[in-house]
């Protein structure tokens, strides 16, 4: 892939000011960080202008606090953390306002290689909206600004994009660009064979993903509740499973376009069903792919699981994005353990989670170490793969 953005190594940092736009948006449980993949992966763009004498302003969002100062969505326990990862201390800037007078003030006594980090940037609501008055805030207190939040890449907010229009060297960090790379390299210059496999709940969330993986890849994948309106589509009876009506004639063109692309288009073949949506209900395995009134399909089969399984361990290049079946639940978690099993089996093939859900999943599974690669942006990483130029990327200067 050519990747054409000023990097953090084609500035000189020594003495600088530098705003970095991190993804700090990590889970929190009763103040504490559930999972700090995030925060790791932040790391080595920190460390390295540290390294090189910049005075680090972070910023970051956190949940959704829809413009208002919410306490239980603070950064504080992000710079705590951060500080015991760094070991260094990051000095908390905490101003409902994110900047102010004072935090600007602080800003001014930062010495080269301090740390320090702004308060959540969506207690602002001019955040979300790229307005520009917040923007111009964001750029006052800086000389240069990095963007390595790749999970917010596909949104246009002042912290990702507004900021770039004041700054006059906007680059991006290590997380952007290894993100980049393994998405980028699987898609545009795949070892052969590709394989996709999508999942989760919607038809309509992936939409354009399906359409514009057909392009690419060898072999498309379906499981997790979108497949049901794939298989009515083909006129099986799918019982009371997730079915987006409005999206059959969608599914059928896919399909199509799959066998005049020469794709080889997977659907389950049998199923794990339930006649309820509940962690206890009693999983039923069908013979075939019809599902009977009064059931829903939960997982895919034990057959779909072979046949599944053959084409990840003939891949080498496969990409995932969405759980296939409700794996939440214990009874129905098969499915989407054991694909995980197979992507980890699979020595010779890279392999992409392309964040959200797969990625708990392949955590809770505990084979995170195993992949390649885990997206830290699920949001991000689909849009990618739809064939979207992310804004926070754009934005950014051209070498
Ligand atoms: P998404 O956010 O679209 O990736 O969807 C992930 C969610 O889809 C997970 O919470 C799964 O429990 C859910 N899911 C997967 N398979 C099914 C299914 N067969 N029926 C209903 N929900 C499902």
């Amino acid at each position: 892939m050519i990747f054409n953005k000023k990097t953090i190594e084609d500035i000189n940092i020594k003495g600088k000011k530098i705003l970095v736009r991190c993804d700090f948006n990590v889970p929190l449980s009763e103040g504490k960080i559930t999972d700090e993949n995030r925060l790791l992966g932040a790391l080595p763009t920190i460390n390295y202008l540290i390294e090189k004498g910049g005075k680090v302003i972070l910023c970051s969002h956190l949940g959704k606090p829809k413009g208002e100062a919410k306490p239980e969505l603070s950064l504080k326990p992000v710079a705590d953390r951060l500080s015991e990862l760094l070991n260094k201390d990051v000095k908390f800037l905490k101003d409902d306002n994110v900047i102010s007078e004072s935090v600007k003030k602080e800003i001014e006594q930062l010495k080269d290689s301090e740390i320090a980090l702004l308060e959540n940037t969506r207690f602002r609501k001019e955040e979300t909206k790229n307005d520009e008055i917040f923007s111009k805030e964001l750029a006052s207190v800086c000389d240069i600004f990095v963007n390595d939040a790749f999970g917010t890449a596909h949104r246009a907010h002042c912290s990702t994009v507004g900021v770039t229009n004041f700054v006059k060297d906007s680059v991006c960090g290590y997380l952007i660009q290894k993100e980049l790379k393994f998405l980028g390299d699987a898609v545009e210059q795949p070892v052969r064979p590709f394989t996709a496999i999508l999942g989760g709940a919607k038809v309509s969330d992936k939409i354009n993903v399906i359409n514009n993986l057909l392009e690419k890849v060898d072999n498309l994948i379906i499981g997790g509740g979108m497949a049901y309106t794939f298989l009515k589509a083909n006129g099986y009876e799918v019982g009371n499973s997730l079915v987006e009506e409005d999206k059959l004639d969608y599914a059928k063109d896919m399909m199509k376009k799959a066998e005049e692309k020469n794709v080889k288009f997977l659907i389950p073949v049998d199923h794990v069903i339930a006649n309820e949506f509940s962690k206890d209900a009693k999983a039923i395995i069908t013979e075939e792919k019809n599902i009977e009134k009064g059931y829903m399909g939960l997982d895919i089969g034990p057959k779909t699981v072979e046949l599944y399984k053959k084409a990840i361990l003939e891949s080498k290049t496969i990409v995932w994005n969405g759980p296939m079946g409700v794996f939440e639940f214990k009874n129905f978690e098969n499915g989407t353990k054991t694909i995980a099993k197979a992507l980890a089996e699979n020595k010779e093939a890279t392999t992409i989670i392309g964040g959200g859900d797969s990625a708990a999943a392949v955590n809770m599974f505990q084979l995170g170490e195993k992949m390649t690669h885990i997206s830290t942006g699920g949001g991000a990483s689909l849009e990618f793969l739809e064939g979207i130029a992310l804004p926070g990327i754009v934005a950014l200067n051209d070498k």
